[in-house]
């Protein structure tokens, strides 16, 4: 539901909506608002701050309607007036996020996303618990099993190197005195541990001397909880931790524009599917797809509005492609897709429906609308692929695609099962 004077804004903000799925309602008059909730019950509402014809403001009408909305449906305020008042006001009327007009549609509907929840869930953190009390440790890890973590155990301190590599722990419980080495000296170990740099460290112990703790903190221990914790405490100072350092790797692997995997990132993760491929005797398919005349929407309308048509394809590519496909912004306005257990043919439907799709997304810049394509080559590995022969298949075939006229997808020479 948009409410909003603006009907123009409205308008074109709900095109934008539908084109991602959503059925949009749209009410210019705040007034009628308790009307129209009494009726319908919409998922999720976004407000305007500001209408001049009321007495009311946006914020106000959502707090008188506290009861009929409150945590039901989550509110997304947005104004051009973006002052401290606009801003607190929208918190106070339980606003669940704020847009200063204009702004980026593509980041709104990200909002909404997730305020809906339909982004994807991140994977349970998973917690290391090295601990030589085998009883405490199993309590520790029921604890944080139940708030819906992956806990692993370790009791015999002395094997928690070969536990983490197989385990990858976003966070490490670490039990400050055991029997043949201190929590202190494992500490020391990790942190000088290549592959595991920057996973937090929590020290646990009953350990309350003021002196002691400042100085485990000091030799690799981020945080220091002590014994007996309360389970909300354990749960609470975990999560939060284990978020960060998430949200922290996230960032190092992402491609900053779009949020996909990057190209080194990107590389990785084919050459683990393609092990995994040839491992199990099934197929993969990858497909490179470039934007067409990239190049003339930007010097026509901006890198700005070039920002957007590359967001928007990276949009459409991870909302249809499915959980296990891999993509990824392969460079500029380039991006790789590797569909593990593919063939040819289901890859081509995909990639297809893809490109339809693509080319009927509008595109807006200032008051214009403009549509744009792209070409894909498709190939699939073969069971012996050597130095990701697989790309340079599909590089080749986009090329082709390109020369034959752009807005197509062509399968590469020498792959099976063409159509
Ligand atoms: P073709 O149909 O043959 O692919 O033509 P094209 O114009 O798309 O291809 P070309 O490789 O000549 O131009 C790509 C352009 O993409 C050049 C570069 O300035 C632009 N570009 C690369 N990365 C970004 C980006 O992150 N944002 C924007 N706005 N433009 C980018
Ligand atoms: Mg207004
Ligand atoms: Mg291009
Ligand atoms: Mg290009």
């Amino acid at each position: 539901m948009i409410v909003d004077d603006d009907v123009a804004f409205s308008r074109l903000l709900a095109a934008q909506l539908a084109q991602f799925g959503f059925q949009v309602d749209l009410l210019d008059d705040l007034t009628c608002l308790p009307v129209y909730l009494a009726q319908t019950s919409p998922d999720l509402i976004v407000m305007d701050v500001l209408f001049p014809q009321t007495k009311t403001s946006g914020p106000q009408t959502i707090a008188m309607l506290h009861a009929q909305i409150k945590g039901r449906i989550p509110v997304v305020f947005v104004s051009a007036s973006d002052t401290m008042s606009s801003r607190l006001g929208g918190v106070r009327a339980n606003g669940q996020a704020f847009f200063a007009k204009p702004f980026d549609a593509a980041q709104l509907i990200d909002t909404i996303d997730r305020l809906l929840g339909l982004k994807q869930e991140r994977p349970a953190y998973r917690v290391l618990i090295v601990e030589d009390a085998v009883s405490l440790a199993h309590l520790y890890a029921v604890t944080l099993e139940q708030a819906g973590m992956m806990a692993c155990v370790v009791s015999k301190p002395l094997q928690m190197l070969e536990v983490m590599e197989n385990f990858r722990p976003d966070l490490i419980l670490m039990d400050l005195y055991m029997p043949e080495v201190s929590g202190v000296e494992l500490a020391r170990v990790i942190q000088q541990h290549h592959a595991y740099m920057g996973v937090p460290l929590i020290f646990l112990s009953a350990e309350r001397d003021p002196a002691k703790q400042l100085a485990a903190l000091g030799q690799g221990g981020d945080n220091f909880l002590t014994k007996p914790v309360a389970p909300d405490e354990l749960v609470k100072v975990v999560s939060t931790r284990a978020h960060h350092y998430q949200a922290m790797r996230s960032l190092m692997l992402q491609d900053s524009l779009t949020g996909l995997l990057n190209h080194s990132r990107l590389l990785e993760q084919l050459d683990h599917e393609l092990r995994r491929a040839q491992r199990v005797g099934k197929p993969l398919s990858v497909a490179m797809i470039d934007i067409d005349h990239f190049k003339s929407f930007n010097d026509c309308w901006g890198h700005v509005v070039g920002d957007h048509v590359i967001l928007s394809l990276a949009r459409l590519l991870r909302e249809r492609l499915r959980s296990t496909d891999i993509v990824g912004r392969y460079g500029g306005e380039e991006f790789l897709v590797i569909m593990p257990d593919t063939d040819t043919e289901n890859a081509c439907r995909v990639i297809e429906e893809l490109r339809s799709s693509f080319a009927e997304l509008p595109q807006y810049a200032d008051q214009n609308v403009f549509y744009t394509t792209f070409s894909a080559g498709v190939a699939m590995s073969t069971l012996r692929d050597v130095d990701r022969k697989v790309i340079k298949m599909a590089d080749s075939a986009l090329f082709a695609a390109k020369r034959a006229g752009r807005n197509r997808m062509q399968i590469a020479a020498g792959t099976d099962n063409e159509i």
